[in-house]
């Protein structure tokens, strides 16, 4: 084995279909177009060598041992919302894990596999009366979310999805199967609790523990055009004393005069709520109890088609003036930023003791570009812009890649990163799984 250098005409892709047969898709077969969509459709013009269809750990482990043996690149995919498209190149392996998607319950332990899209999920856990905490979009990947972190609308009372993770079930480059757990190679274990999608191995299926499933409220304070320094202020300061029960979100339209919105969830009744909700500034306000599952089919949201964006991220350490926030967003055009209050159950968790290292954060920024009208040279500019500019340091969300991030390693992983490189070299010596942003 060595590095992964061998181009797609001098692979020999037919030893891998012996082993998956119509599962592996080659530019020429039938489906492959639509196979290799992302999401994200600025990357919709990338034609990977070969995409294989895994229905089963064995079919991963075929396609970890080919791409060793063959040395090309080689990347998982399970939702295809990463934000910068594959992690491999053209000459690579995608290796797509979404028929591996089923959803078993048992008590409180929830066995997912690797492949499975968050709605389904939510579904099938919300049908047993338990509750896990994931992300706000249908067709993301619990795949990806999971292993980069996974902030969801309860995050201050459940924490992050990772947080919830027992074990997993991951093939590593040597094409080894492993289980993984607290006491069966605790460092990979450790490395899998947001050290990133794409590094370390193949996950194949995941178990987490759950909780039961709790009433909430969910709520929206719409505020006029020009009220969002004033208004950012105040939700910083309400969320840094509001209990765990609440999770709130801050979102900025830009806009002549930006457009504040303040949204969010409380695990609890509407009347309590209500009383937190006095000390915002007062706006249209919106309140509507729901259970756990029919808010978490509400935040999923309507099937949405994949778009041209581009998004990166900063992790919220101290207060960031409103007024700043207002300066870069007033006459700015499709751009938003979307603060997610951390804190709560979050903050408690030792900053090393899972791979996610943004503990301390109060928020996080996701700042989204629109491409409407400009080149995405254009979009990712103001994206720089923005970021930078919201002056939290060199900090991010390893969930919001981000292409250009400065000095990416540090931002994404911070104190981590040391261990989560020798975690890495363990378990990938030869960097079979690299790719532009990967350990
Ligand atoms: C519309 C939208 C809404 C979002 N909402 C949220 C949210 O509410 N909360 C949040 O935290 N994040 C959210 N995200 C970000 C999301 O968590 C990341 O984009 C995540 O990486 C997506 O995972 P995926 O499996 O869908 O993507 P993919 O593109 O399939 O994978 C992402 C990365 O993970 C790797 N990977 C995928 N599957 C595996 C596997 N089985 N084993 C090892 N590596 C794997 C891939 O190689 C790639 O590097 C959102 C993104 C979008 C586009």
């Amino acid at each position: 084995m060595g590095t992964a250098t061998a181009t797609a005409a001098e692979t020999n892709w037919a030893r891998l279909r012996r082993r998956l047969g119509e599962r592996l898709v080659l530019p020429q077969d039938a489906g492959y177009d639509q196979l290799r969509l992302p999401f994200n459709t600025i990357y919709a013009n990338r034609r990977p060598a070969a995409i294989a269809r895994c229905v089963r750990p064995e079919d991963v482990q075929a396609c970890l041992d080919f791409a060793s043996h063959e040395r090309i690149p080689v990347a998982a995919r399970s939702g295809k919302h990463s934000y910068a498209g594959y992690s491999v190149p053209e000459h690579g392996l995608i290796v797509d894990v979404a028929g591996m998607a089923d959803v078993q319950v048992d008590g409180t332990a929830a066995r997912i596999g690797a492949g499975a899209q968050l709605l389904d999920v939510y579904e099938a856990v919300g049908a047993a009366g338990q509750a896990l905490p994931a992300g706000t979009c249908r067709s993301v990947g619990i795949g990806g979310l999971a292993l980069g972190g996974g902030i969801s609308v309860i995050a201050r009372k459940y924490g992050l999805t990772c947080d919830h993770l027992t074990g997993a079930r991951i093939v590593t480059p040597d094409g080894c199967l492993r289980t993984v757990h607290a006491q069966c190679e605790p460092d990979l274990f450790w490395a899998l609790r947001g050290g990133g999608g794409g590094n370390f191995g193949i996950v194949t299926s995941f178990t987490f523990r759950t909780d039961p499933a709790p009433d909430l409220a969910v709520f929206s304070l719409k505020y006029p055009e020009g009220a969002t320094a004033d208004t950012f202020d105040a939700w910083q300061e309400w969320v840094a004393q509001a209990p765990d029960e609440l999770w709130s979100g801050f979102r900025v339209d830009a806009g002549p005069r930006s457009l504040p919105s303040v949204g969010g969830t409380y695990v609890g009744p509407a009347k309590d709520l209500h009383a937190l909700l006095d000390r915002m500034p007062p706006g249209v306000r919106d309140v509507k109890e729901m259970g756990y599952l029919e808010a978490m089919r509400y935040y999923a949201g309507p099937a949405e088609p994949g778009k041209p964006f581009v998004a990166s991220s900063r992790m919220l350490r101290r207060h960031v003036p409103g007024s700043r926030v207002a300066q870069l967003m007033d006459g700015q055009r499709s751009v938003a930023i979307l603060f997610d209050s951390f804190g709560g159950v979050i903050e408690r968790v030792a900053p090393g003791a899972t791979a996610f290292p943004h503990r301390d954060a109060t928020a996080s920024a996701q700042i989204f570009v629109d491409i409407v009208d400009m080149t995405e040279q254009e979009a990712r500019g103001i994206l720089a812009g923005i970021r930078d500019g919201l002056g939290a340091g060199n900090t991010g969300y390893v969930n919001y890649i981000d292409p250009e991030m400065p000095d990416w390693p540090t931002a994404y992983y911070g104190r981590n990163l040391a261990r989560l490189r020798k975690v890495a070299r363990r378990y990938d010596p030869d960097r079979v799984l690299g790719f532009p942003q990967g350990l």
